[in-house]
C-alpha cells in the first residue's frame, strides 16, 4: 500500500492582458506561488485584509511553460504507477478560461499543443511495444456530467440527438459499496490510434452538444478514463488500474457570472457539485471525520476512490494572473492547499483470476504426467503416422505465427512428435533460407528481412497507398481551384466588357469550396475520403466518418439562400487562418510523408541490393578461396543502411500520428465554422424578424396617426396617407419606441407638407 497526499500543481495561463503582481518561486522540493494586492489598487474585490498570498505547489509552471514539459513533471509518474497496477488520476481545477481543457485535452490549433490526454495514450501504447513480455488489454470510457446528469460522450447516438435526449447514465453501488455506471460504455483500444479516435470522437461529441445556450464545455465537467489490465506471459496474475482524467467545470462563483433562467440552474449545478467535492475535500483534511459525503453528488461517488481512496492522484490548478482574475486564482490556489492535505491509500490492485490459474494449474498437471512418464520410459518406438506428422505441421505453423509471448507446442509427453516438431521448424528455417539465399551465419539479417516482410506487406502497403491518396486528392484541389479561378477570370472580363463593375468576391458555385475543403455535393469524389488511415480500427473509425457524413448532411440540407449565406459567412470567418493553418500543415505534412516514403523505399532498395551482393561475395569466395573478401565491407554497409531505413520508418509513424492529429484539428475546426454559422444564422434571422415586428407596427401606428391628421384634412390640410420610411429625413432623432417614433414622424409628415403649402401660398 504506498500512502501519499495528492500532488498538487499549479499552471499560469499566458497572459497579454493587464497583469497583477505575482511571483513563481522556485525551491528544492517545491514552488512558491505568491500574489501582491496593494489595497490601493485593488478595486475589483474587497481587500481589507491581506496584501500579501503564498502559495506552496509541487511545482508551479510559469507561463512559458510548454505541454510536454507538464506531461512529463505531472502526468507521467502518475502514468507510471497506472502501468505498475496502481490507480491514478489527474484533475484539472481552476475558473473557465484558465487553461483546464487546454492542459487536459490540448489547443485546437498545434500537434505540440496536444494536452495530457492524448500524450497518456501514446505513452501507454509505446511502453506496451518496449515490454512485449506482458500481455495488455486497454479500454476507455468518456464520461460528461452535466446539470448532475451523466452522459456517455462515446455513444454512438450522439451523432443524431441533444445531449439531453441521450439515455443517461446512472450510479449503483453493489453490497461492497462498489460504485457501478449504468449506460456508460468501456470502449477497447487495440491500438494507439484507436485510443486518439476514441478521444476524438468524445470531443467532437462534446463540442457538438454545445450550445450557446448551454456552453457544456465551461459547465460540465468530464471524465476520460482508461482501464489498464497487464498480466506476465505465463502468469495467472492480473494488474488492473484505473486512470481518470478530469476536466472540471468552470471553478467561478455565481454571484460573479450574474447568471439567470437556465444558466442559473446550471451554474446552480455546477456550483452545487464543486461545493460538494469542496465539501469531500474539507471533510477529507480535517482530522477525526469519519463520514464524507461522497453521495450528495455523481461527480463526487464516481471520484470517490480518487479523493481519500485507493488512489493515486495529481491535481493541476490552472489559474490566470490577469488582474481581473485575480480573485479566483487566489481561491483556486487557496483550494488546492486543501486538496494537499488530502491523504490517499493506494493498493496495487492484484489479482489472481481463477480461469487463468486453472488453465496454469492444468498445463502443470499435463506436464508432469508428461514427465511421468518419459521417466517410466513408455515411450512408443513405432514410427509416426501421416496424420500425426500433420497434426505436428499444423502445431508447428500455429506456434511460429502466433506473436503471444505464451504460446507453445504441445504434443504431450511423445518424444517422437518432440523430435518430429524440431526437424518440421528446422527444415522450415532451412526452406525459408534457401529461398532468401541467407546462410544461418547471417541470422541478424534474416531478422531484418523477416521484419521487413511484415512492413512491406502492412504498414508499408498501407502508408503508399493513403500516399497514393492523398496526391489524388491534392490534385483534385489544385484542379478545382485552378478551374475555378479561370471562371472568375472570365466572367470578370465579360462582365467588364458588358461595361458593369464585377462583384468585390466572386461567389463559387463550385461543389467544393477550395477555400475550406467542403463539400456542397452528396457524392464527393471517392478520393477524397481522407479518414481511413486504419482499416483495423472499425468501430472508432466508423464514428468518425459519421462526424464527416454530420457535416456533409448540414450543408446538404441548407437552402439555396442559406448556402449563399453560408459561403459569405465562411469567407469572413474570423477563424479562416486557423483551417488554413491546418490545411496548409497537413499539405506540408504529407509531403513530407510522402518524401520518407520514398527514402524509406530506396532504403529498403539498397538493403536488398546489398543483400544480393553479400550472396555473390560469399559464392565468390567460396569457389575461388580468395581471403581478400569483400563480406565485412558489405555487412558494415548493409547495418548503416539498416539503420537509416529504421529511422526513417520509425519518423514515418511518427509523421502519421501527427497527419491524424491535425486532421482531427481541421475536422474540429470545420465543424467550429458550422456552429458559429449557425449561431449567426439564428442571430441575423432573429433580427430580421424584429426589424420586420418594428416597421410593421410604425406603419400600423402611422395609419392611426394619419386618420387623426384625416379631420385636420378637412379643414384644408392635405395629409400622407401612409408615412413612407423613405421620407423620414435622416435627421430626424428616432427614439427606437416604435409607437413614439411613428408619432414623431407622421408629425414631421404633416409639419412638412403645411410648410410647404404656407411657401406656395
Ligand atoms: P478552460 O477549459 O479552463 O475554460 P481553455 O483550456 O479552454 O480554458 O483555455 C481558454 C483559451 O486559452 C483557449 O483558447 C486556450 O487555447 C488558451 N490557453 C489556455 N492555456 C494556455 C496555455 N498554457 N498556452 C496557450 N494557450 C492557452
Ligand atoms: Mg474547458
Amino acid at each position: 500500500m504506498v500512502k501519499d497526499t495528492i500532488k498538487i500543481f499549479c499552471r499560469v495561463k499566458p497572459t497579454k492582458g493587464k497583469l497583477a503582481i505575482y511571483d513563481v518561486e522556485e525551491k528544492e522540493d517545491a514552488d512558491i506561488i505568491s500574489f501582491n494586492l496593494p489595497k490601493e489598487s485593488v478595486e475589483w474585490m474587497v481587500n481589507n485584509k491581506k496584501e500579501n498570498y503564498k502559495f506552496q505547489f509541487q511545482s508551479a509552471f510559469d507561463q512559458k511553460t510548454r505541454q510536454d514539459d507538464i506531461f512529463e513533471h505531472v502526468a507521467q509518474p502518475v502514468i507510471d504507477n497506472v502501468l505498475q497496477g496502481y490507480n491514478g488520476t489527474i484533475f484539472a481545477y481552476g475558473q473557465t478560461g484558465s487553461g483546464k481543457t487546454y492542459t487536459m485535452t490540448g489547443g485546437a490549433e498545434r500537434y505540440a499543443d496536444r494536452g495530457i490526454i492524448p500524450r497518456t495514450l501514446s505513452y501507454i501504447f509505446d511502453y506496451y511495444s518496449k515490454n512485449p513480455d506482458s500481455v495488455y488489454a486497454t479500454s476507455v470510457s468518456y464520461l460528461e456530467i452535466y446539470n448532475e446528469n451523466g452522459y456517455d460522450l462515446l455513444d454512438p447516438k450522439h451523432e443524431a440527438t441533444k445531449l439531453e435526449d441521450l439515455p443517461k447514465v446512472s450510479l449503483h453501488e453493489d453490497s461492497e459499496q462498489n460504485i457501478h455506471l449504468k449506460n456508460l460504455a468501456l470502449y477497447p483500444a487495440a491500438s494507439e490510434e484507436d485510443a486518439l479516435n476514441l478521444l476524438f470522437v468524445g470531443d467532437t461529441n462534446r463540442m457538438i452538444a454545445e450550445t450557446p445556450m448551454n456552453q457544456a464545455s465551461t459547465r460540465s465537467h468530464c471524465i476520460f478514463t482508461i482501464h489498464l489490465t497487464v498480466r506476465e506471459a505465463g502468469s495467472a496474475t492480473v494488474r488492473r488500474a484505473k486512470l481518470h482524467l478530469v476536466d472540471l467545470a468552470g471553478s467561478e462563483r455565481v454571484s460573479k457570472t450574474g447568471v439567470n433562467g437556465q444558466l442559473l440552474t446550471e451554474a446552480k449545478y455546477i456550483n452545487l457539485s464543486l461545493h460538494y467535492l469542496e465539501q469531500v475535500i474539507v471533510a477529507l483534511s480535517e482530522a477525526g471525520r469519519t463520514h464524507i459525503p461522497y453521495r450528495n453528488s455523481m461527480m463526487t461517488s464516481v471520484l470517490r476512490d480518487s479523493l481519500g481512496g485507493n488512489c493515486m492522484t495529481t491535481m493541476i490548478a490552472t489559474i490566470s494572473i490577469e488582474k481581473k482574475n485575480i480573485d479566483e486564482s487566489i481561491s483556486t490556489c487557496r483550494f488546492a492547499q486543501r486538496v494537499a492535505m488530502i491523504k490517499n491509500d493506494a493498493i496495487l490492485n492484484e489479482e489472481l483470476d481463477p480461469k487463468l490459474m486453472i488453465q496454469k494449474l492444468k498445463r502443470e498437471i499435463q506436464q508432469l504426467k508428461d514427465q511421468i512418464s518419459m521417466t517410466n520410459g513408455d515411450q512408443s518406438t513405432l514410427d509416426l503416422s501421416n496424420e500425426e506428422i500433420s497434426e505436428c505441421e499444423k502445431l508447428v505453423c500455429e506456434f511460429l505465427q502466433d506473436n503471444n509471448p505464451e504460446s507453445m507446442i504441445d504434443v504431450g509427453a511423445d518424444l517422437r512428435k518432440v523430435h518430429e516438431c524440431f526437424r518440421i521448424i528446422k527444415r522450415k528455417f532451412n526452406e525459408k533460407a534457401s529461398v532468401r539465399s541467407i546462410t544461418p551465419a547471417s541470422s541478424d539479417v534474416s531478422t531484418i528481412r523477416e521484419k521487413e516482410d511484415n512492413f512491406n506487406s502492412n504498414e508499408f502497403g498501407r502508408i503508399k497507398d493513403l500516399l497514393q491518396q492523398r496526391d489524388n486528392e491534392i490534385n483534385i484541389l489544385v484542379n478545382m481551384l485552378k478551374k475555378e479561378k479561370k471562371r472568375v477570370k472570365n466572367a470578370t472580363s465579360e462582365l467588364k466588357k458588358a461595361g458593369i463593375q464585377p462583384p468585390p468576391t466572386p461567389k463559387q458555385d463550385s461543389t467544393f469550396d477550395s477555400q475550406n475543403g467542403f463539400y456542397s455535393d452528396s457524392t464527393p469524389p471517392s478520393t477524397t475520403q481522407s479518414d481511413n488511415f486504419s482499416q483495423k480500427a472499425v468501430g472508432p473509425i466508423k464514428m468518425k466518418k459519421q462526424d464527416e457524413t454530420r457535416q456533409k448532411k448540414i450543408l446538404n440540407e441548407m437552402s439555396i439562400g442559406r448556402q449563399e449565406a453560408f459561403d459569405t459567412f465562411r469567407r469572413e470567418y474570423k477563424l479562416n487562418h486557423v483551417l488554413e493553418q491546418h490545411k496548409a500543415e497537413l499539405k506540408s505534412l504529407y509531403s513530407q510523408a510522402k518524401e520518407l516514403g520514398n527514402e524509406v523505399n530506396t532504403s529498403r532498395q539498397q538493403i536488398n541490393a546489398l543483400k544480393s551482393k553479400l550472396e555473390r561475395e560469399r559464392v565468390r569466395v567460396a569457389m575461388t578461396d580468395d581471403q581478400d573478401s569483400l563480406e565485412e565491407e558489405i555487412k558494415c554497409n548493409l547495418d548503416s543502411a539498416k539503420t537509416s531505413y529504421k529511422e526513417r520508418f520509425n519518423l514515418l509513424k511518427h509523421l502519421k500520428a501527427e497527419i491524424e492529429h491535425t486532421q482531427h484539428l481541421l475536422d474540429s475546426s470545420k465543424m467550429k465554422l458550422l456552429k458559429d454559422f449557425e449561431i449567426w444564422w439564428a442571430e441575423q434571422a432573429a433580427l430580421n424578424q424584429r426589424k420586420q415586428e418594428d416597421s410593421d407596427l410604425i406603419q400600423r401606428n402611422s395609419r392611426k396617426v394619419d386618420s387623426s391628421y384625416d379631420n385636420l384634412g378637412k379643414t384644408g390640410w392635405s395629409t400622407p396617407h401612409k408615412v413612407e420610411k423613405s421620407t423620414v429625413p435622416a435627421d430626424i432623432p428616432l427614439t427606437g419606441d416604435p409607437q413614439a417614433d411613428a408619432d414623431i414622424i407622421a408629425f414631421m409628415e404633416a409639419r412638412r407638407k403645411a410648410l410647404s403649402r404656407q411657401g406656395k401660398r
